[in-house]
């Protein structure tokens, strides 16, 4: 279609794009899709800044449209969200990942050196009132086998800010467990830092938009002191750093000297089949 020219570089728009595909009927195709078995899951590796291993993996799903190929989560989430589909496809997306981490924890026992990984899922608000959370995602580890010590619930940030204790309730249940809840998109949401203190959380997850300013050499010393700052508050309150949405060496090596624990992005591996972890954790135990 790029080489008919003219206007139609701008159907390039992905604002206009997803306009077009709302009108073919992604809306009407969605609820179904579940059942047509058109999602499924990318994982991408979760590194230990310290050691360089591969500790883990965040599970990211998509969507196989037939028409108009793979989808991305910001195509569809919100879409979920507003019909409430978000609450069967985020436990589908639970139990596709959790089983995935139960083959990754096998092999691992299987002699080989590895770590044993861990596995990330994203929790949408919406899951957060739905009654049946604590019990679907107890069964869905017990049914696999799974410590849930392996699993880590991200929330966003923004769907924390002024929770109150009916929200924070299964959230809660669900930390005394064992599973680890990690606030997402961290430093975007303008949440009052004392307010961590009665979040059920054990990892904080800072945004991209921080290590972003990093991506240049020298790096902003703005942007060092704000990721040095919440660095030391976090581990001061026994908090984990996670940083997402890097890119190059030096942003990690930059990262690694600001104390960060765990790094995600581009620089070790785009998303991608669960096989992949397979070679990356596999290049760890030999090498
Ligand atoms: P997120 O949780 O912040 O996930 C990180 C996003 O950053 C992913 O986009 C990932 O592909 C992208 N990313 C990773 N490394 C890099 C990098 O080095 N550079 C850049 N520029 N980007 C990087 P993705 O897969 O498109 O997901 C977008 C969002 O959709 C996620 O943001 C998450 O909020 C949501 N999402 C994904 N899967 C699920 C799900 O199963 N359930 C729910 N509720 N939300 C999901
Ligand atoms: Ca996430
Ligand atoms: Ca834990
Ligand atoms: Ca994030």
């Amino acid at each position: 279609a790029k080489s008919a020219g003219g206007n139609r570089f701008e159907l390039a728009d992905p604002e206009a794009d997803a306009r077009t595909i709302t009108r073919h009927g992604l809306t009407t195709a969605l609820p179904t899709a579940l059942d047509r078995g058109e999602f499924f899951i990318e994982y991408q590796p979760l590194v230990h800044l310290g050691d360089g291993s591969v500790r883990g993996a965040e599970a990211l799903v998509r969507w196989l449209h037939p028409q108009h190929g793979v989808l991305g989560p910001d195509r569809f989430i919100p879409l979920a969200e507003h019909t409430g589909l978000i609450v069967p496809l985020g436990r589908w997306v639970l139990e596709q990942s959790v089983r995935q981490a139960r083959e990754w924890r096998e092999m691992c026992g299987a002699g080989r050196a590895c770590a044993p990984l861990r596995i990330n899922v994203n929790l949408s608000p919406c899951q957060l009132t739905d009654p049946g959370l604590v019990r679907d995602t107890v069964e869905i580890l017990e049914r696999a086998g799974v410590e849930p010590d392996a699993l880590c619930l991200e929330v966003t940030e923004s769907a924390l800010i002024g929770a109150d204790d009916d929200l924070l309730k299964p959230l809660r249940r669900l930390a005394d467990m064992g599973v680890d809840i990690a606030l997402d998109d961290f430093g975007t949401g303008y949440s009052n830092l004392a307010n961590l203190r009665r979040l059920p959380v054990s990892i904080l997850k800072l945004d991209r938009s921080f290590t972003r300013g990093m991506q240049q050499f020298p790096a902003d010393p703005v942007d060092l002191k704000i990721v040095e700052g919440i660095v030391s508050l976090a581990h001061s309150l026994d908090l984990a750093v996670t940083v997402e949405g890097v890119e190059t060496g030096a942003q990690a090596e930059q990262l690694k000297v600001l104390g960060c624990d765990t790094a995600q992005g581009w620089y070790y591996a785009r998303p991608g089949p669960p096989e992949r972890l397979h070679e990356l954790t596999l290049v760890d135990a030999t090498g």
